[in-house]
């Protein structure tokens, strides 16, 4: 088994990004990665001495072997395994909390038995990958902190174990990135943070040459579900993104343009993801079963 070591992070997803590690289409890869502080929290507190030029850190580069521009690369997410402590944070300067915050605050959280200890309250575990993606169009550097159409700072809770993240490729090999696991996270994410903890994340990556299936990148899928994803620093623009690109996705599979909107309306569930990054990302989940009736 390959695996990339959380020493390689970068903090922009880029084509200018030396590859760590070269695999071939099907080859499964271990990222350990850093807590979205770099592993720099080890006490509570306050935000003083971070060094904010190490926050979001992204494991990679990975180069995949054949990808080329216009390809679509498939990362099936078969395992994420998390340290023993976590971190929450609320900002004095995130909204929509951030004016009644008294003071900025870290609070480290024990995780045990697939349970995070929030003092007297125990939640269950939602292990999710928060940032994944791959080098944006051209010469382009988006910071790892920041969504977009190359994935990234996604931060949207069913990239979980069972799923695959559909990524585009712009560049050569892909340069696949990703860090950021919440050991458990709500949609919205609404005090700037979910409870970050470093860990490993082992993913299987698959190669579509060319986007057969005309999927609106980018996408997840679940055993259950189709999700497309998209990401405005307007919450309303996103939203629109969202829906439209799933009604792009229907049209290309079958339904006309109003039977793709009825069904939307009846059965595709509209979700937030997060409203915390520079850009806010919304998703839309409509069920394999009701796409799969017009294939
Ligand atoms: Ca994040
Ligand atoms: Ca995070």
């Amino acid at each position: 088994m390959h695996k990339i070591t959380k020493n390689t992070a970068i903090y922009s997803m880029s084509a200018t990004n030396a590859p760590v590690l070269t695999i071939q289409p099907g080859e499964r890869v271990i990222f350990e990665t850093h807590d979205c502080f770099g592993g720099q929290i080890t006490t509570p507190g306050g935000f003083t001495g971070i060094d904010w030029s190490r926050i979001n850190p992204a494991t990679g580069p990975l180069y995949i072997e054949g990808a080329q521009a216009g390809d679509v690369l498939i990362v099936h997410i078969e395992d994420i395994a998390v340290n023993d402590t976590g971190i929450v944070a609320v900002s004095r300067s995130v909204k929509p909390l951030g004016h009644l915050v008294m003071d900025n605050e870290l609070k480290i959280v024990t995780i045990r038995g697939g349970k995070a200890i929030f003092d007297d309250i125990t939640l269950p575990l939602n292990k999710m990958v928060g940032v994944i993606g791959t080098a944006p169009v051209g010469g382009a550097a988006i910071l790892c902190g920041e969504p977009g159409e190359h994935g990234g700072n996604m931060d949207c809770k069913r990239v979980a174990v069972g799923a695959a993240v559909y990524l585009p490729v712009n560049v050569d090999g892909a340069l696949l990135a990703m860090g950021d696991i919440h050991a458990v996270m709500a949609d919205g994410e609404i005090g700037a943070t979910g409870l970050e903890v470093g860990g490993e994340i082992t993913v299987r990556i698959e190669l579509m040459k060319g986007n057969k299936k005309n999927v609106p990148l980018p996408v997840i899928m679940n055993d259950t579900h189709v999700m497309s994803v998209a990401s405005d620093v307007d919450l309303d623009e996103a939203c629109n993104k969202a829906v439209e690109n799933m009604a792009a996705y229907m049209t290309t599979h079958g339904f006309g343009i109003n039977e793709a909107a009825m069904l939307i309306s009846l059965a595709g569930d509209v979700r937030i993801c997060q409203v915390v990054n520079p850009k806010k990302t919304v998703r839309v989940e409509m069920p394999k079963s009701i796409l799969a009736a017009r294939r």
